[in-house]
């Protein structure tokens, strides 16, 4: 079982990922918590050039691409042998990150992000996407400090919340859609109503 999480930055993915775990361990099943960018050791590298503010601006393909690479290498050597040896994989972050930063954030075609995207994680698709949606204004209010990509404009990361939206619009049985803005307990209980009835036996 193939679990994704994704929402705007300050949404709560850490926090629910992590409660996640803890539920799903105690339900006997084998989970591995992972995260992108950086879950491998080149993902670190790359998550340091792309989040670093010392970067400046680099090409929206550049840096597309460099997220992908991220990508590729976390899908090959941290995703699919953990979904062969049976676990339940959560993801804090996937491709619909992708369409939504890189896509309709950098202004991108979406279509062609999508399809190096694709390519990139070997058309893997998860069973459910968890989107935590939150105004972006009350995400971003919870740093103190801001990477590369949190610095961008107000409208950026508006164009990012609505581009997850919207892909979860367009495919409403691969996706649970929360209002962020809920206590973490009550976001917690829905997420597990939503996936009780679909764990492995
Ligand atoms: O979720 P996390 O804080 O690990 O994400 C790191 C940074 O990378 C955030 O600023 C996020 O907005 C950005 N990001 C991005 N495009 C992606 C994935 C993450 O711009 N595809």
């Amino acid at each position: 079982l193939f679990i994704a999480i994704e929402g705007g930055d300050g949404a709560g993915k850490s926090t629910q990922s992590a409660l996640l775990v803890k539920w799903l361990e105690e339900q006997g099943q084998q989970v591995l918590l992972t995260r992108e960018p950086g879950a491998t050791e080149l993902g670190k590298t790359l998550r340091q050039i792309v989040l670093d503010p010392a970067t400046g601006d680099i090409s929206h393909r550049t840096e597309a691409l460099l997220y992908a690479a991220d990508k590729a290498e976390h899908v090959d050597s941290v995703i699919k042998p953990a979904l062969k040896a049976g676990a339940v994989v959560i993801t804090d972050r996937y491709v619909d990150s992708a369409l939504a930063y890189q896509g309709s954030g950098r202004d991108l075609d979406v279509s062609d992000v999508e399809r190096v995207n694709r390519w990139a994680t070997d058309d893997l698709r998860p069973n459910l996407t968890i989107l935590l949606d939150l105004p972006p204004k009350r995400g971003l209010g919870r740093f103190e400090e801001r990477d590369r990509i949190e610095a961008q404009s107000d409208e950026f990361h508006e164009r990012v919340r609505h581009a997850f939206l919207e892909l979860a619009a367009a495919e409403p049985q691969y996706y649970l859609v929360i209002d962020a803005s809920q206590d973490r307990e009550d976001i917690a209980k829905q997420i597990r109503a939503r996936l009780q009835p679909i764990l492995p036996k």
